[in-house]
C-alpha cells in the first residue's frame, strides 16, 4: 500500500491527454490499487491517474457511504456510451484543495469499461446521482479537462480559485454548453422551490469551510 502525492491544479500534467492502457500489468495493478489507497487517505470519492501524475486512461471512484463498507469501482479505458439530461452540480477536486464551484453536468451517463482484472463491464448512472457526476468528472481528467472549465460562473470560480491560492481558470479550456446551461435554467425556473433550496444548500456547505 502507497499514498501516492496528489498533483494540483497549475500543473501541466493535468492538461494532457492520457493514453490508453495497452494492458493491465501487475505495474497497472499496483498503480490502481495504490490510488485507492490514495483516494480513500484523502477522503475523496474519485481519482483519475493524470492526478497521481500518470497519464493513463484509468480512474477510480467510490461513493458509498464512508461510515459503511468501502465500495471501490475502477475504470479503465473508459467511454461514455450514452449522456443525457442536465443538472446543477457544486463540486471540488483532490487537485483543487479547498475549492468548490457549480458546474454543468449531464444528468444520466452510461459508461463502458475494463475493470482491474481486464473484464469489460457497462456501468450506467441516472438522475444526476453523485456516481453520475463523479464518473464525467473523472473521465474529464483524462481529457485535460477539469471541473472549473463547466463553470456556470466563472467570476465565481475565479473567486474561489484565488480565496484558496489557486491559479484563476484558464479562458481558453472553458467549455461552451448552451443546451445544459438552457435546461438548467428552465428546471430551476419550474422549480423555484427545490432551487432556493439547493442554492442555500450550497451556501451553507461554503459557510461552513473555514
Ligand atoms: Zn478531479
Amino acid at each position: 500500500m502507497s499514498i501516492l502525492k496528489i498533483i494540483e491544479y497549475g500543473n501541466p500534467i493535468l492538461r494532457e491527454k492520457s493514453k490508453e492502457v495497452t494492458k493491465i500489468s501487475k505495474k497497472i495493478k499496483t498503480l490502481i490499487t495504490d490510488m485507492l489507497d490514495t483516494m480513500y487517505h484523502a477522503n475523496g470519492v474519485g481519482l483519475a491517474a493524470p492526478q497521481v501524475g500518470e497519464n493513463l486512461r484509468i480512474f477510480v471512484i467510490d461513493v458509498s457511504d464512508p461510515s459503511g463498507p468501502i465500495n471501490p469501482l475502477v475504470f479503465v479505458n473508459p467511454k461514455i456510451i450514452k449522456k443525457s439530461g442536465a443538472i446543477s452540480s457544486y463540486e471540488g477536486c483532490l487537485s483543487f484543495p479547498k475549492a468548490y464551484t457549480t458546474v454543468r453536468r449531464y444528468k444520466n451517463v452510461m459508461v463502458k469499461a475494463l475493470d482491474i482484472n481486464g473484464r469489460p463491464f457497462i456501468k450506467e448512472a441516472k438522475d444526476g446521482e453523485l456516481l453520475a457526476r463523479a464518473i464525467q468528472h473523472e473521465f474529464d481528467h483524462l481529457d485535460g479537462r477539469m471541473f472549473i472549465d463547466h463553470c456556470r460562473n466563472r467570476f465565481e470560480a475565479n473567486n474561489v480559485l484565488s480565496k484558496y491560492n489557486l491559479p484563476s481558470i484558464q479562458e481558453e479550456f472553458l467549455i461552451d454548453e448552451p443546451e445544459l446551461e438552457e435546461e438548467i435554467v428552465t428546471w430551476e425556473k419550474q422549480n423555484p422551490d427545490e432551487a432556493e433550496k439547493l442554492r442555500k444548500e450550497i451556501e451553507e456547505l461554503e459557510n461552513g469551510k473555514e
